[in-house]
């Protein structure tokens, strides 16, 4: 990108051009709005060596003379559209033709899609790429004013044929004056009319598949176009044969009005992973979710779409399927060439309709949810998925083969249909992991239709397996660029804390705390250190406590490239053998690291406590701190128990426990609740190799929750300080409470297989209750209760103080009214907006504009609650990964079946969910033979003829033995989780 500076010269010389409008304000006024243009003759073209623009260039001036229609060389300059529907295609590393950007182009880029927008961005700057932005509507020469009658569309492609022109006029002469041999600029458009125009004007015009198909990697680069229009998958009958399948949307007018009205609702698709003919729509106006029953009712919403419902009469209410519907298996004889032709098409119909008959039977009143269909689409969230392609599918697996096939790519995630698309690769893509974007799902279409986007390398391969899982959970993976790395300070890795003085800035309003003896306390192995604690007796009997946070906002400042990174990525995600940062790490594990034995800046919350843990007197400073000892919760835990230890440290965590002890006794006498997650722990047995060799449950100390007494003390006074100073943008996190309808299956369920209640009336009285669900016989049942019970609640979020309103501030896990996010600024972003109010709320320096907007913080929290989602499931899934490898080792080194105890935590009318609790994972068993199945009294019952002894019942919540397969599904390769029974029943061959 290039900086314009605006040199100064007199009015009268400066070529003006102006636009006047009117526009109405907030309250109602109208003004007149005249923005002047200031064109130049002095932007650069970009191309290397121009005499006559004598500016930065980094085009060749000859083109690019490979692409065997411009063999005198080329430069491409595509229009709008091609960014907005061919955006793989240019991200393609097989496609790096010299590139002019317009300026115009990138403005309605940003006005039609602001991801695709930042895409864009990210490609202009990506150095495998030579894109040239062209400031053309500063250019004297190129810019136009929109004419009399003229739509904004029109004016915009003639600006673009005007560059174009321009371009062509302005490449340098060659050895050659012919113009036959002059490099040619090439206006790539899909628009035949625009490239009509321009033909006529004497330029050079393509349509963009014609363009690819004249590349040497043609193959490859045409599946990585979008299906659009004439180009969009051929069926194999007459188009007009082929009747809807699904019902039309509603025009978008209808749909808003309709959800302004009441008479439609508008909330996510949420696709049930279980069941693939079965959906749920949370709205506002019902207390339990939509469910939408089969294809037609779901009507092409995919998962995570925001979506118009309509709801049906109170009569056709019913209770979600309680069976498991499998997409493979029941639509396994689908053929993708032909999806819509009669015969195999009726068969797939008719086992469906089967599929959803078998629900029909009689439920309890209060199980029935509303039920409706989907009529529109408000947003579509599509995006790339990580596929497999379905073996099956193909019509020839010749790998030499390069006709074009029709086949299905299968999402690794279950909550996704399948995806046909064509290709000339089949053969290759077969056993890898391919990313599959969808780009239309026709009326007509039982599948969505998409397009190839890349290969990520061979199924089960652990860079496959890593980026892919980076990629389905939307992590922004790519190395920090080099305008990012540029905000770090200058000295790098050889930054200190420079010496003490009133002149240097570093120690301007600086408290010098490097005398306390403050020590960290951290996982083993832990390099991003950002926060660290001392306590100490106070004279008067009281306990001075101090959390110190690095101080990263010290160099993380508002609205540089480093911060918009971080902000776009929210949040350091951490996988099993992987981090991927936040911040680079020169600030994580070093700069912002509060390492042992070195002076750092720090942001610290100094408390006077009772001996009661009461706060007498809270307050915050920006502070230089040493360390003295960076501590693993193990060695932490034996200093303080070892009795013969009585020095400064040791006293100072003997101190900070005693409090804990007490702060948390607080916590839980205000009704915090004790909540559970399966967290298992991966032992990888050496840097070198990472096969895990081991899985076990994570084990907290006395010294765990000490740190977190005190981490959850300083958020909860930070939040109450910033949220005093900036009651109308403070960073705050909540937790909403859950809706009491949440628990009903939960409570049914305890009551009548254990006789035992949960009190859900509120934290206090569920942390109670939770409690009393103990098994004598069976520690682990109690952590199981709790497992499911935090499964029924909602998820903490970030907001702004000034959204919402101040009576839903309070944080249910914590039975805090207010809480924030202060103590992690490394590795989460809203830590460093938090650090940013609370320094301006001390006047340590003013709040940045943009904290002041309640928009925008609402903006950056919307991210950064989407982040923080999908790296928790990105962490789940890299650790079922390596549960997986293990099991995989297990049962090659134990020559036959894994065997694990587990619990039944739900049944199905054909099978079980269990969970095995010594692995943290969860499996499905299936019966495929009729079994009985007792819906009211969550049990599902063997036959005697089957068993060959008696009949045996299982129910949710009895333990049994489970045998552990990985079985690679054969159509797709995918390594999956098999699961039977071992214990009471053998049900292999049920
Ligand atoms: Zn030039």
């Amino acid at each position: 990108m290039v900086d314009i500076t605006i040199k100064k010269r007199s009015q009268t010389d400066a070529v003006v051009t102006q636009r006047k409008f009117f526009k109405k304000t907030a309250r109602g006024k109208v003004i007149k709005v005249l923005r002047e243009r200031y064109l130049r003759d002095d932007v650069p073209c970009g191309i290397q060596d121009c005499q006559a623009c004598q500016g930065p260039g980094m085009l060749p001036s000859a083109g690019e003379s490979a692409h065997p229609s411009f063999s005198t060389g080329h430069f491409v300059l595509p229009d709008t559209n091609v960014f907005l529907s061919q955006m793989d295609l240019m991200e393609s590393n097989l496609f790096s033709p010299p590139t002019i950007l317009l300026q115009t182009v990138l403005d309605e880029v940003r006005h039609r899609s602001l991801p695709l927008y930042n895409r864009l961005k990210a490609l202009a700057k990506a150095d495998d790429k030579r894109i040239w932005i062209f400031y053309n509507e500063y250019r004297s020469e190129t810019a136009i004013i929109r004419e009399e009658g003229e739509t904004p569309n029109d004016r915009n492609d003639r600006g673009i044929r005007k560059a174009t022109s321009w371009y062509q006029s302005h490449l340098p002469r060659g050895r050659s004056a012919s113009p036959s041999h002059q490099p040619k600029v090439v206006l790539l458009t899909d628009d035949a009319a625009n490239r009509r125009k321009a033909e006529a004007e004497g330029l050079a015009a393509s349509s963009v598949r014609r363009y690819v198909e004249g590349m040497k990697d043609a193959t490859q680069l045409l599946d990585v176009l979008v299906s659009v229009g004439d180009d969009a998958i051929e069926p194999t009958r007459a188009v007009a044969a082929r009747s809807a399948l699904y019902s039309e949307y509603l025009p978008t007018a209808t749909v808003l009005a309709g959800v302004k009205s009441g008479q439609l609702h508008q909330g996510h698709f949420n696709a049930n992973a279980y069941n693939y003919l079965e959906g749920s729509v949370n709205v506002p106006a019902f207390a339990k979710p939509i469910l939408l029953v089969g294809r037609e009712n779901m009507n092409r919403a995919v998962n995570g779409d925001v979506v118009a419902v309509e709801v049906f009469d109170e009569t056709e209410w019913k209770a979600p399927a309680d069976e498991v519907i499998d997409q493979e298996s029941t639509l396994k004889n689908d053929d993708a060439e032909d999806s819509e032709e009669e015969g195999e098409g009726e068969e797939v119909l008719g086992q469906e309709k089967k599929a959803l008959r078998s629900d029909e039977k009689a439920r309890p009143p209060s199980e029935k949810q509303p039920t409706g269909r989907v009529v529109g689409i408000i947003k579509r969230n599509w995006r790339a998925y990580v596929c497999h392609i379905d073996t099956a599918s193909l019509s020839t697996t010749l790998p030499t083969s390069l006709s074009q096939q029709t086949v299905f790519a299968t999402p690794v995630s279950r909550l996704l249909p399948r995806i046909r698309l064509r290709t000339r690769q089949a053969p290759q893509l077969l056993a890898q992991k391919i990313l599959v974007t969808i780009d239309r799902w026709p009326a007509t279409a039982r599948y969505p239709e998409g397009h190839f986007v890349r290969a990520l390398g061979r199924a089960e391969s652990k860079d496959a397996e890593q980026e892919s899982l980076l990629l389905e959970f939307d992590v922004p993976y790519r190395p920090f660029g080099r305008a990012i790395l540029a905000c770090l300070p200058v000295e790098g890795e050889g930054w200190v804390v420079p010496p003490k003085s009133a002149a240097a800035p570093e120690w301007r309003d600086r408290e010098d705390l490097r005398g306390l003896t403050i020590c960290s306390i951290d996982p083993p192995g832990c390099q991003d250190i950002d926060d660290a604690l001392h306590a100490r007796q106070l004279p008067n009997g009281n306990i001075e406590a101090g959390v110190h946070i690095a101080d990263v906002s010290h160099f993380v400042l508002p609205d540089n490239p480093m911060d918009s990174e971080a902000a776009a990525r929210g949040t350091t995600v951490y996988l099993v053998d992987k981090r991927i940062d936040m911040l680079p790490s020169l600030l994580g594990t070093n700069l912002c690291s509060l390492r042992p034995h070195v002076e750092r800046l720090a942001f610290s919350v100094i408390w006077e406590l009772s001996p009661d843990a009461e706060i007498v007197n809270v307050r915050f400073t920006k502070s230089v701190i040493a360390s003295k000892a960076a501590f693993t919760y193990d060695e932490a835990q034996l200093r303080k128990d070892d009795v013969h230890m009585r020095d400064e440290l040791t006293q100072s965590i003997r101190l900070l426990n005693s409090l804990a002890i007490k702060l948390k006794a607080g916590r839980m006498a205000a009704g915090a609740l004790n909540l559970a997650s399966p967290e298992v722990k991966i032992h990888l047995d050496s840097s070198e190799s990472s096969d895990p060799i081991e899985v076990e449950q994570k084990e907290l100390r006395e010294t765990n929750s000490l740190v977190e007494e005190f981490m959850l003390l300083a958020n909860i006074s930070v939040a109450k300080k910033i949220q005093d100073t900036f009651p109308q943008t403070a960073v705050l996190r909540r937790h909403l409470p859950p809706p009491r309808t949440n628990f009903e299956k939960l409570q049914d369920i305890l009551k009548k297989r254990k006789g035992m209640t949960l009190d859900v009336s509120s934290s206090g009285a569920l942390a109670a209750s939770l409690d009393k669900c103990i098994d004598p016989k069976e520690p682990a049942f109690n952590t199981l209760v709790r497992i499911m019970a935090t499964r029924c609640m909602l998820s903490a979020e970030y907001f702004c103080s000034g959204s919402v309103s101040r009576d839903t501030f309070g944080h249910y896990g914590l039975a805090t009214p207010i809480y924030t996010h202060f103590t992690s600024p490394i590795r989460r972003y809203a830590d460093v907006l938090a650090h940013r109010q609370l320094a301006a709320s001390i006047a340590h320096a003013p709040l940045h504009p943009s904290l002041h907007s309640k928009s925008h913080v609402e903006r950056v929290l919307d991210v950064v609650n989407r982040r923080h989602r999908m790296a928790q499931m990105a962490g789940r899934a890299s650790v079922e990964f390596y549960v997986g490898l293990a099991l995989k080792a297990r049962g090659e080194r134990e020559q036959g079946l894994v065997q694990e105890e587990a619990f039944v935590i739900r049944t199905f009318r054909n099978g079980l969910n269990v969970f095995v609790f010594k692995l943290g994972i969860e499996g499905l068993v299936m019966f495929k033979r009729e079994i009985k199945f007792d819906v009211d009294n969550y049990t599902v019952t063997i036959p005697a003829e089957l068993t060959g002894k008696s009949d045996a019942t299982i129910a949710v919540f009895d333990k049994v033995t489970v045998n552990i397969e990985i079985e690679k599904d054969k159509n797709t390769q995918r390594g999956k989780v098999k699961m039977t029974l071992a214990k009471p029943v053998d049900s292999r061959n049920l």
